[in-house]
């Protein structure tokens, strides 16, 4: 039986201590402001978007909302950008990803203020991660070692295999658990005997989109195992990990919903009380 990692609980506590660090900052005067940039209407991009804005309300974090129909420009989206980067009452830039095909991800995501890259996409970010600097980490990695650290899961020595190599999940939680002092393997699509490879994992994460795809075959009794995918089936959400088969032979579980997800939120307050700390200071 593995401890089951309570994400809902935990994202609730981080939310409270970042509302606390909110009244801190209104008792200075300042408001921490969250710019969120929807273009489209793709449903499960604006459903993203109201829960994290929902989540703002709660923390006391304003947002500012900016829907753009799906024809937009570059040119429009770049002057949006930069009116947002050039707005000292905004600390935090976020734009919902994907963006309609016709826009160029990459360039809108370096354009941002590296100072407002509240999501941590930002190259500057990433290499800042890299080189061991302060800076603003991915949500989602920064939210599973944020799991690790509340159930005392320390990763120094530990195997570690990362399943996937995207710049918002894999290689940054890859690089986070190296600062962990964990021993960490990059697994992808072309990586052979997977199963194998992850069996070596004292700490497995997952974050591939293959619904269910991890089952006990992947899994060395005991480890410890990261559910990151969020998969829609007609069965509803499901993530990575067959949990089922998983769980009974982990030591600690991630369960999808409710595991990795509200604590990539929570760290999306975090990173955007943390930029109105750093402009404040600053
Ligand atoms: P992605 O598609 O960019 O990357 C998937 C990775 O998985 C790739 O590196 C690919 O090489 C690897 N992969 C694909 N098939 C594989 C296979 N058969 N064997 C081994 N590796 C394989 O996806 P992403 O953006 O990194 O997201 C991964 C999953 O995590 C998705 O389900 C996504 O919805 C979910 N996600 C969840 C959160 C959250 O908050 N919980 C945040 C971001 C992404």
């Amino acid at each position: 039986m593995a401890t089951i990692i309570d994400g809902v609980k935990l994202a609730a506590e981080v939310r409270e201590r970042a509302a606390q660090a909110v009244k801190e900052l209104q008792a200075e005067g300042v408001t921490p402001c969250l710019a969120v940039v929807l273009v489209g209407d793709d449903p499960a991009s604006a459903s993203y978007v109201r829960m994290k804005e929902r989540d703002c309300a709660e923390v006391g974090i304003e947002s500012r909302d900016h829907r753009l129909p799906a024809e937009t420009t570059q040119k429009e989206l770049d002057e949006l950008i930069d009116a947002l980067n050039s707005d000292e009452a905004i600390h935090g830039i976020l734009v919902q990803m994907p963006l309609p095909a016709h826009l160029d991800a990459e360039s809108v995501i370096a354009r941002i203020a590296p100072a407002k890259d509240v999501d941590g996409f930002h190259p500057e970010s990433l290499g800042r991660l890299v080189r061991g600097l302060d800076g603003f980490r991915a949500c989602t990695p920064a939210g599973v070692m944020e799991m690790l650290r509340a159930y005392d899961i320390d990763p120094t020595g530990m195997n570690a295999v990362v399943i996937g190599r995207s710049t918002i999940v894999g290689k940054p939680m890859a690089l986070l658990l190296l600062e962990a002092n964990a021993t960490v393997t990059v697994c992808h699509s072309r990586t052979r005997d997977l199963a194998a490879v992850c069996r070596g994992a004292d700490l497995l994460v997952a974050a591939i989109g293959r619904p269910k795809m991890i089952d006990a075959s992947y899994v060395k009794p005991g480890a410890v195992v990261i559910d990151v995918g969020i998969n829609r089936t007609e069965e509803g959400m499901v993530g990575d990990v067959d949990f089922a088969a998983v769980e009974p032979i982990a030591s600690a579980i991630t369960p999808v919903p409710g595991g990795v997800g509200p604590m990539t939120r929570a760290l999306l307050m975090v990173n955007t009380v943390a930029a109105a700390r750093r402009a404040t200071a600053g």
